[in-house]
């Protein structure tokens, strides 16, 4: 696998790619990878002649400066991961490359940023959307891959896409979890092992408030029970909501709705984790 530093040496590789005729995918990440990095690459892999790997953590989407510092980086570990997963080259730009000079162009997404992630995390997908805007320029490839883990990132991602106009096909890969549920994030590290076997119960709640709305139940009395199970485990809900899976609008009838996704936030110890579910696949 080859590494790259600056946006030339990258560029430079690219475009000779691209001369031979080939396609390019793209994996944009924090780093610390896990199996649902993985399984982004691998699904690029098998679609495109190259594909490019991101690891870059990106200041301007952390509200938190503390989460900003904690956030862990293992460049080599990264490196052994991309590299087994036949990945053919990985961008490691430093913040003076992606951030030179003054930055006074934002990428404002309304309304669909106000709700949930945008409402807890102030800024956190302005950050997302010009580093996202930034990556696509600098690889330029013709497909880039998210993961589904990150249900209101990919919705404004696929957005960005559409109405900046870039012509890049976004694809969304299911969220790989643990034996117990959870779903795989960089965060989980962060949890003792009885917290993270604890913290499978988030899976659960989301299954079963599933099928209770299957049920008819009240999407009050759900949401009731649901922070109720997740409080079994010490889990502190941050927000637990029904969107409907395009406008991101919350849903008060789940009959006017194609497609309703149920999306949580909650706190393990110091620990924040998301998940979501869909609600009629
Ligand atoms: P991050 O490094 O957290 O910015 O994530 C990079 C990409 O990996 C994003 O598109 C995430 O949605 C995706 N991702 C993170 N966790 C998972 C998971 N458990 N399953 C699938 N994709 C994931």
């Amino acid at each position: 696998m080859q590494l790259f530093n600056t946006i030339k040496e990258l560029q430079m590789y690219v475009r000779n790619e691209r001369k031979q005729g080939k396609s390019v995918g793209f994996v944009p990440t924090m780093g610390d990878l896990h199996a649902g990095h993985v399984s982004l690459v691998e699904q690029s892999v098998s679609q495109n002649d190259i594909t490019i790997c991101s690891v870059y953590v990106n200041p301007t989407q952390f509200n938190d400066a503390k989460d900003l510092v904690a956030y862990t980086r293992d460049e080599e570990r990264d490196i052994n991961l991309l590299t087994a997963a036949n990945c053919d080259a990985c961008f490691l730009p430093s913040d003076d490359v992606m951030y030179p000079g003054e930055s006074i162009v934002k990428v404002s997404f309304g309304n669909m940023a106000k709700v949930m992630e945008g409402a807890f995390r102030e800024g956190h997908f302005e950050g997302v959307g010009i580093v996202v805007a930034k990556l696509f320029n600098i690889v330029q490839p013709d497909s880039a891959y998210f993961g589904q883990k990150d249900f209101q990132q990919l919705s404004l991602i696929k957005m960005l896409v559409k109405n900046l106009a870039f012509p890049i096909t976004i694809i969304g890969l299911p969220t790989v979890r643990e034996k117990n549920g959870l779903a795989m994030s960089s965060r989980n590290n962060r949890l003792t092992a009885l917290q993270r076997e604890d913290a499978g119960l988030i899976y659960k709640a989301l299954n079963e408030a599933k099928e209770s709305l299957k049920n008819r139940c009240s999407i009050d009395s759900v949401k009731k029970q649901f922070s109720k199970t997740l409080k079994r485990k010490d889990l502190e809900p941050e927000y637990f909501e029904l969107v409907d899976s395009e406008s991101l609008n919350a849903v008060t009838d789940i009959g006017e709705h194609d497609a309703i996704t149920l999306c949580v936030a909650c706190f393990m110890g110091n620990v924040r984790l998301i998940d979501n579910m869909s609600l009629f696949s």
